[in-house]
Parts: structure tokens; C-alpha cells; sequence
């Protein structure tokens, strides 16, 4: 869209030290800014002083249960997608407090953990997170309650949850985002076919699009909150021309062109449909059931609680803990678990996300980033099972 035109969200244009400053400008504001960082063989999230801390020139290169970094990406710091860490880990941390107890006096006195809320500024959230975090958002009762329904899903549905949680409310209050348009996708990605990215549309307070080559490495910066258009104010920068706005354009079509995978339509009747197929066991002799794929999902919330004592009986803790609805434990009721069987678990999860969710929350679980695909040790691809289902429409097992 040409920056003139009615409807263009304020939009201007900063170099390199540009970014630089906004880094330092959250961190003089009070955030603590997380950005992608290299760590140990995989671009994760992390602190970022400033763009020296960037993954400067890498490329991940992503497939069914791989992973690995290249260089090749010049001087770009954004030519990565999404790696294993997801921003759910830090506004729903793996493991929380939930109360101490001290035994006192004959009794037990119980506190609530008294931990400041952090102040997190978000670097580099695709719009893929975006959506995640929009999901989230609606699962922890940010959003107005949904109908409970047992009608057929549909998408964009009225969406929430009844119960708020705390906990992720107060730290969600106070996140900035800066989100960056995806440039280049890799081959797990298929946010397309979510109608979640490879641009992001809202729910950000700055978006920054990567300009880089023939000689210049800029960012097209869009404005779309308060906050935003404050951060902006701060920072050395001048109005986006049309030509800029054609630059960020041609990286959204790359990144697009790229999208390889694809979800099947109308998957969510489809898996309703098919609670009883013969690719339930077929996908159980290859599903380890390690739990990877919900711990890395940017949306999965499963969790479990933990009690643990001191050797001396006289201090007690619950915490809350990520679970997966992998593990047997997870549906343990009354008497044993329910789902005993890998194939139970596997079409569980695939089912809630892409299909169940509907009803729940009024959209789909999944964003399509494709992490569940990477991250899997033995490569099983959401897509291709759901894909599975479809052209196998045999008789039922
Ligand atoms: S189900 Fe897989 S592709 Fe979908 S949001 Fe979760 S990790 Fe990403
Ligand atoms: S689908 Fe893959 S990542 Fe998920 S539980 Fe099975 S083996 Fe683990």
C-alpha cells in the first residue's frame, strides 16, 4: 500500500543505529528487551543489549525433525524464522509458584508468590506469534467468553475464555512488541494457508520489514499503537516512500512464495469426522510420544502441578509446571489414565488443535509456524497427517 494512501498505517523508515537506539530506548524506558539470539546451535530468544546481540548473518535451514544454522544471510538480522523458543515462555513461564507454606505455631501459614511483574519488550515477533499470542490471549481469558457450543466450527467465531489467569494478564499487560515481517520462510512454515503471516496485521506496536541489498540496510517501520508511535518519535528516522513500501512488499511475496506446506482445508470437520481411522495407529508406530511438539507450540497451555517439601517438614511448595497431553499421566482420573494408547494421544492433540479449538476458543490452535514439524525427533508433519486423513477416506479401523 503507498504510503500516501488513506488507510496506510504511519509508516517511516530507520537504518541500522536506528534499531540500535529503539533497543536502547525500551531498555532506558524500563523493558527488559528479548530478541533472537545464538545460543547453543539455535537462534532462541533471550536478552538483547543492542544489535551486536542479533543473529547477524544466519540462517536457519528447517525440514521434518531437523535443524541446523548456516551462514549466508550477509549482514541481514532478521533472515531466520522461528526457532524452538516461542514468547509463550515468558508470558507463561514453564514453571511457576503457586504458593509456600511454612509450618508455624501448630499450623501452616500459605503466601502467594510476592514477584514483580516483568516488564518485557518482544523483538522480532512474526506474525505467526503474533497470532499465537492472540490465541493465548483469548485461552487465558483476555478476551470475552465463547459460547460453548457443540456446533460445527467456524472460524472467527466469538473467542475467550471465562476464567482470566493472573499471572499471564499482568505480564501481557505490560509487553511491548515490535514484530518483524518475515522476508524468507522455511520449509516447515505454512502460515499462509493459516491466513497468519508471513505479514503482520495487527497487534503490534511497531513492525519493522528488513530492506537490505544494493547497498542499503534499512527498516521500514510501521506504527500501530500509542506506544509505537512514542518509540518512533524517539529515534532518527525519515517518511517511507513508495519505493520502500514496493521492498517491503517483494520480501512479503518471497516469504509467501515460499510457504511449501500447506494445511488442508477444512481440516477441522475433517478431524471431527474422523475420530476412528486407521491412521491413528499408523502415525503411533512412528509418534514416540516425547512431548516436543506441545512443548515448543506457541499455543499449547497444558500444565500439571507439583507439591515439594523440605527435608525438614516444615516448608511446602506447588508449583505449576508445562505438561503434554502426551504423557500417560496427563489424562490419569479416578482409577488410571484414559488415554493409554500412543495413536489415543497423538489424534488427542492434533484433534483439540486444529479442530476442537474452534469450539473452545473460536479460532484454530495452530498458527502454522511450524515448530511441532522441526522440533519432532522422528519428523512426524501435521500437515501430512491431517493431509493423510484426507486422501485416505477408507473405511474406519
Ligand atoms: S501445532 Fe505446530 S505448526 Fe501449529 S502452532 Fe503449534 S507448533 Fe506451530
Ligand atoms: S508427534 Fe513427534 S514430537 Fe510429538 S510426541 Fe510424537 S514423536 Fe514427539
Amino acid at each position: 500500500m503507498d504510503p500516501n494512501e488513506p488507510g496506510a498505517l504511519p509508516s517511516a523508515v530507520i537504518d541500522r543505529d536506528g534499531l540500535d537506539a529503539l533497543i536502547a530506548t525500551l531498555a532506558a524506558r524500563g523493558y527488559q528487551v528479548l530478541g533472537p539470539r545464538l545460543e547453543a546451535g539455535a537462534i532462541v530468544q533471550g536478552p538483547v543489549g543492542g544489535i551486536d546481540d542479533l543473529p547477524e548473518g544466519w540462517l536457519d535451514v528447517q525440514d521434518g525433525g531437523s535443524y541446523r544454522l548456516e551462514r549466508g544471510a550477509g549482514s541481514a538480522l532478521f533472515a531466520h524464522v522461528v526457532g524452538p523458543h516461542s514468547w509463550k515462555r515468558w508470558l507463561y513461564p514453564p514453571k511457576q509458584a503457586l504458593w509456600r507454606a511454612e509450618r508455624r505455631d501448630g499450623g501452616f501459614t500459605v503466601t502467594a508468590p510476592d514477584e514483580a511483574v516483568p516488564r518485557y519488550a518482544f523483538l522480532g515477533v512474526r506474525a505467526c506469534e503474533l497470532a499465537a499470542i492472540a490465541i493465548q490471549d483469548r485461552v487465558f481469558g483476555l478476551d470475552a467468553a465463547p459460547p460453548v457450543t457443540d456446533d460445527p466450527p467456524t472460524d472467527g467465531a466469538a473467542a475467550g475464555g471465562t476464567f482470566l489467569d493472573p499471572g499471564y494478564a499482568a505480564r501481557r499487560a505490560e509487553v511491548a512488541l515490535i514484530a518483524v515481517n518475515c522476508g524468507r520462510a522455511a520449509s516447515t512454515c505454512f502460515c499462509v494457508s493459516m491466513d497468519t503471516g508471513p505479514r503482520a496485521t495487527g497487534g503490534y506496536d511497531l513492525a519493522l520489514t528488513e530492506l537490505i541489498g544494493d547497498g542499503r540496510h534499512e527498516f521500514l517501520v510501521e506504527v500501530a499503537s500509542e506506544l509505537g508511535a512514542e518509540l518512533l518519535g524517539t529515534l532518527a528516522h525519515r517518511p517511507a516512500e513508495t519505493a520502500d513500501i514496493k521492498a517491503a512488499e517483494a520480501a512479503t511475496r518471497r516469504a509467501t512464495a515460499q510457504n511449501r506446506r500447506a494445511m488442508v482445508p477444512g481440516v477441522a470437520e475433517l478431524l471431527e469426522a474422523n475420530r476412528e481411522h486407521r491412521r491413528w495407529d499408523e502415525v503411533a508406530q512412528r509418534c514416540l510420544a516425547c512431548g516436543n511438539c506441545t512443548m515448543v507450540c506457541p499455543t499449547c497451555f497444558c500444565t500439571t502441578v507439583e507439591d515439594t517439601t523440605d527435608l525438614t517438614g516444615r516448608h511446602a511448595e506447588r508449583w505449576r509446571v508445562w505438561d503434554s497431553c502426551y504423557s500417560l499421566e496427563f489424562s490419569y482420573i479416578h482409577g488410571g489414565p484414559v488415554r493409554t494408547e500412543t495413536s489415543a494421544r497423538y489424534r488427542h492433540w492434533i484433534t483439540h488443535k486444529l479442530s476442537a479449538w474452534h469450539q473452545q476458543f473460536g479460532s484454530s490452535g495452530c498458527t502454522g509456524c511450524g515448530r511441532c514439524i522441526t522440533w519432532c525427533p522422528v519428523g512426524i508433519d501435521i500437515t501430512e497427517e491431517a493431509r493423510a486423513i484426507r486422501d485416505s477416506q477408507g473405511p474406519a479401523r
